[in-house]
Parts: structure tokens; C-alpha cells; sequence
């Protein structure tokens, strides 16, 4: 699948030749004079890249061949739990391929775009937030990553104040690894002076489901963030939403959909989208729930959801223009290939993508992950025994000769 040495040398002079040796100036060049792919590509990593943290025979070929190619990539992955450049420099190190920060979205990097937000009035840069899930406080560390200034935990709350949640005592020896002092005291009396939280995050799997979901559901029915109180409104019939929601608390977003994940242990294990659902029969149990007309109000992103992937295509368009920066008349993006091993997540999010860049998505569903075969639950553009016939599919469909 790799050119020749010397026709891929011919290749990278033909890309080279955007910069002038002379000047070290970008030389204006046109499409027709630079080879520039109108499509490009979206891998979701395990079983399609690595199994078991093992690469998948012909991933690292296919990635290679698509750089010296120069056409565009990006991973895509409902993983997280770690900052994208610690996450690119292990898949660097397996596939034996340079990566940068910006070829990977997961599961909680739009997250990132919620620091600034969309104006200032709801950035939460300098406001608190509560990031739940993850090893120890790695997320909260990723969360200052991406420059949220003001993160707690659920463990801060819980070593600070025990009594929130008894039953995690057995764990305060991990809690204690981690833990830091809240930017302000849990006092339900002061409300100027108490901790008060503005948006939650779940990051990636919560580790004690039990403190996590009393923490969560506390401030979902607080009067306004602050932890320890408890609004008037919950209830009341004449209010939208009979009242739940309605007294400034904090935002919900989950960062990953999944309910079953695959791991070493022979049948799936709940992921991320099992611990909402316990969450949500809580808070159906506690308000009533949808029987009575009460909803829970949150933002779930993640594949299959249209904001993962409009995210994904923002990076992805944004990595195509620096990488032909020097070309004055760049054709738009016509053809995004989503590569997956899962119908529900990749399939079903490719297919239901509205691009609002005009790109159109199709879907190649490989045999190396998690797909058992049969007719799958979202019908993919085609089926490829692995990721490498995946491209190899792709690159003949979109008419490019290596
Ligand atoms: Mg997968």
C-alpha cells in the first residue's frame, strides 16, 4: 500500500514545495497545482486501531500511508479519562505514527469549548465546576487542562465533609491520594459564603457510583449550586418542570452514551451510560419522574450525538487548512469516511450526522471490534473485514491513485 521510496520522497517535495527554501516563506500555490483530497477520514480507536491496547494488523500501515498521502485524519473515540496529548503520545508509541494533540477528539474534549463558551456570560472559566469520574483526579486535571480555573471533585466534598455520604469512609484512603481543600466551605447558612457549584461534568465512568450519584443529585435539587441547600420550588406543581430545575442549578453533561463497554472480562461491562441511567432512576424515584411530567434536564455528548461530531469536523477542518495553509483556492471538505467497529456509536452517528459544512459522512464498518456479524442495528455504507480494506475502500470510492 506504500509508494516506492523514491515516489514518495517525489511526493513529500511536491508537499514541501509550500515552503520556499530560499525565503522560508509559504509560496501562494493553487489546488491544481498541489494535490489537495477532498475528503478526509474519522477512526474510533479500539477495535478498529487497537485491541487490548495491541495494534490491529494493517492500522499503523493504513494511518502511514494516508500521511504521506497528506490526506487529512482524525481519531474519534468515546474513551477519555486522560488529556489528548498523553492519549495521541500511547496510540504514537503503539502504531509507531507521529500524532498531535489535535488528531483525537474524545469523549470529553468538547468540553474544552464550554471555558470561554459561546459568549461571556456562560463561560465557566472562572467559575466552579464539579467533574466527576476517572482514576483519582486525573479528570480534574484535564479539566484544568483545558482551562477551567476552579474544578472540585466529589472526593474534595467528601473528605471535607464525611458525613455526605457515610458509606464512602471504606474508601478514604484512596480519596486522600487526591483530595484538595474546596475553594470554599460547605455552609448552607452563608450562601455568600458557601460552596456553590455551576456546572457538573461527568468526565468519564464514575468510580463510586454511590458518593457520586448523592453528590450529583444534592445539587441537582439545591437552590442554586450551593451545596447543602435545598430549593423551594422542587415540586410545585405550578412551575415548569414541576418546579425541578427551575432554581439556578448547575448544568448536567455527560461526556460518553455508552451503557455496555468491551473489556478483558468475557461479557460487557456497564460504562458510562449505565451509571446515568442509575442516576436517572434515582431522580425519577425522588421527582416523580417522566410519569409525573418531570424530565431531567442534561446534555449528553459522545458518539453518536451530533455534537461530538460536529466538533470532530470544526478540528477536523481546522488541521486541513493549516496542513495546506499555502494554498489559495483549498476545495471544500465533500467526504468524511467514519471508520468504526460499532453500529450504535460510529455507524448510527455517521449516517445521522447533518454537516453543516456541507461535508457528507458515510460509514465503513469493520470486523475487528466489537460488530459480531449479521445484520448490524445501523446499516453502514459498506462492511470491510478491517480498517486497512476499510481505506482501501474508501480511497478507490473517492477515485485516489496512490
Ligand atoms: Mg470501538
Amino acid at each position: 500500500m506504500r509508494p516506492q521510496p523514491v515516489l514518495q520522497s517525489l511526493r513529500l517535495l511536491q508537499r514541501s514545495h509550500l515552503i520556499n527554501s530560499a525565503t522560508g516563506r509559504r509560496a501562494i500555490q493553487t489546488a491544481s497545482s498541489v494535490r489537495v483530497p477532498n475528503f478526509a477520514f474519522a477512526f474510533d480507536i479500539d477495535g478498529v486501531l487497537l485491541r487490548s491496547s495491541k495494534p490491529i494488523p494493517g492500522a499503523a500501515d493504513s494511518l502511514a500511508h494516508l500521511k504521506e498521502q497528506g490526506i487529512p485524519f482524525i481519531l474519534l473515540t468515546n474513551g477519555g479519562g486522560k488529556h489528548e496529548t498523553e492519549r495521541v503520545a500511547e496510540i504514537s508509541e503503539k502504531l509507531n505514527i507521529p500524532l498531535d494533540a489535535t488528531d483525537i477528539v474524545q469523549s470529553h474534549s468538547p468540553f474544552a469549548e464550554l471555558v470561554k463558551g459561546p459568549d461571556s456570560a456562560s463561560a465557566l472559566e472562572n467559575k466552579c465546576v464539579l467533574v466527576a469520574g476517572g482514576d483519582g483526579d486525573n479528570c480534574r486535571r484535564v479539566a484544568e487542562q483545558y482551562g477551567f480555573k476552579n474544578v472540585v471533585t466529589p472526593g474534595d466534598i467528601f473528605m471535607d465533609n464525611p458525613a455526605i455520604w457515610p458509606f464512602s469512609k471504606n474508601f478514604s484512603n484512596y480519596y486522600k491520594t487526591f483530595a484538595r481543600p474546596l475553594p470554599r466551605p460547605v455552609d448552607h447558612t452563608d450562601r455568600a459564603r458557601g460552596l456553590k457549584i455551576d456546572a457538573v461534568f461527568v468526565f468519564n465512568d464514575p468510580r463510586d457510583w454511590g458518593l457520586d450519584t448523592q453528590v450529583i443529585m444534592d445539587l441537582l435539587l439545591s437552590q442554586d449550586g450551593h451545596v447543602g441547600t435545598l430549593s423551594e420550588k422542587n415540586g410545585r406543581t405550578d412551575l415548569p418542570n414541576h418546579g425541578y430545575q427551575q432554581d439556578g442549578q448547575p448544568h448536567l453533561y455527560f461526556s460518553n452514551p455508552d451503557l455496555y463497554w468491551a473489556a478483558a472480562y468475557p461479557l460487557p461491562r456497564l460504562g458510562q451510560g449505565g451509571f446515568r441511567e442509575a442516576l436517572e432512576g434515582v431522580w425519577a424515584a425522588t421527582t416523580g419522574g417522566l410519569s409525573k411530567g418531570v424530565e431531567l434536564k442534561k446534555t449528553v455528548i459522545g458518539k453518536p450525538y451530533q455534537g461530538t461530531y460536529e466538533f470532530a469536523e470544526r478540528q477536523l477542518l481546522r488541521n486541513r487548512a493549516k496542513k495546506f495553509e499555502g494554498v489559495s483556492d483549498l476545495p471544500p471538505l465533500q467526504q468524511v469516511y467514519m471508520i468504526g467497529d460499532n453500529p450504535e456509536s460510529d455507524i448510527r452517528g455517521a449516517n445521522s450526522y447533518r454537516s453543516s459544512y456541507g461535508s457528507k459522512w458515510q460509514s465503513i464498518l469493520v470486523r475487528t471490534g466489537v460488530y459480531p456479524g449479521g445484520e448490524p442495528a445501523w446499516t453502514p455504507t459498506t462492511i470491510a473485514d478491517d480498517v486497512q480494506k476499510g481505506v482501501q475502500w474508501a480511497l478507490k470510492t473517492s477515485k485516489w491513485s496512490s
